[in-house]
């Protein structure tokens, strides 16, 4: 049985443990049946959310709806087993995101095989757990700029749009009860196991989004932050992440011209160099997605030029 709690009234987390890593989902009590937002990696909705919803005296053919947050196997994925119980739930997501959660192919390819052509390339299990977590094509029935709202009980909560991380990546905004439901929006020095070992790099690849986003949910000030792979952050915590959400950009924003500082870099030798001078991240090949955001970002500025090395693009000090 998932673990559950009631952070505001009608709005409920559950959370799971998959290989070592938290996964907090939502379920919001809707006008007529629960959401879900996201339905979670393939298994999701008949593994955390039904158990969830059979303690209720609901099940799976009770949701109305599901917001997903972005795409990602663990976000996204579940949402055709959830339609094998619920064939009439909606799915909303950001327009941006809309192309590649309905399509596999185009999420391996342009997501989780960005950086092929970099020489960067994720080898075969992962690729085929990524591919089995994503589940069947779906349709995705609404698109969503931010903006929207939502209604729980009486109230509603506000759709944001907060890129960095995927390019349509949304957090809901509970003002009534000062709460935030950050999904992946951001992610301080990186993402851990429940036993405290490094498991990935921040996986952010656009700037100025990321900072955007990261200042936006400090301006917001919540009570509380539930992201999903973090426990739920409360009072000073907040505040706390933020801040070392931001050091880490602005870190890795001066490594980025170290690292370009001596001839043209290449993102695979950036990574190793990254590796030396600052240890290992777990999953150290997505420090591709950081490093590409602050290269393309310092090229923009005209702090960097990209240029070729070993036939593959690479960056260099103007
Ligand atoms: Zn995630």
């Amino acid at each position: 049985m998932p673990e559950s709690t009631e952070l505001a009234p009608g709005v409920h987390r559950v959370e799971t443990v998959t290989d070592g890593k938290l996964h907090g989902y939502h379920v919001l009590d809707g006008p007529t049946g629960p959401i879900l937002v996201d339905p979670g990696y393939d298994a999701a909705p008949e593994e955390v959310y039904e158990p969830f919803l059979a303690g209720r005296g609901e099940s799976l053919a009770d949701v109305v709806a599901t917001l997903i947050t972005h795409v990602d196997a663990d976000h996204h994925g579940g949402l055709g087993t959830l339609r094998e119980h619920s064939p009439g739930a909606t799915a909303m997501a950001h327009a941006a995101d809309v192309p590649l959660i309905e399509s596999r192919e185009r999420t391996m390819a342009e997501l989780y095989g960005r950086y092929e052509a970099d020489g960067i390339e994720y080898d075969t299990s992962l690729k085929q757990s990524l591919w089995d977590l994503l589940g069947p094509d779906e349709r995705v029935d609404v698109a969503l700029r931010g903006g929207e709202s939502i209604a729980v009980g009486e109230r509603r909560l506000d759709v944001l749009h907060t890129p960095g991380h995927r390019r349509g990546h949304l957090m809901l905004h509970d003002p009534a009860y000062d709460l935030v439901l950050g999904a992946d929006g951001f992610f301080g020095r990186g993402l851990y196991d429940v036993h405290g070992e490094y498991l990935q790099p921040p996986p952010y690849f656009l700037l100025p989004g990321y900072e955007d986003t990261i200042r936006l949910v400090e301006s917001l000030a919540p009570a509380t932050l539930s992201f999903t792979h973090y426990e739920v952050l409360e009072g000073d915590a907040v505040e706390g992440f933020v801040e070392e959400s931001l050091d880490f950009v602005a870190e890795f924003d001066a490594l980025a011209v170290a690292l370009a500082a001596e001839g043209p870099v290449t993102l695979a030798a950036a990574i190793e160099d990254t590796v030396d001078r600052r240890g290992s991240f777990g999953l150290d090949l997505d420090l591709a997605l950081p490093l590409e955001a602050h290269f393309t970002r310092l090229t923009e500025a005209g702090d960097l030029v990209e240029t070729t090395a070993d036939g593959r693009r690479a960056w260099e000090r103007t």
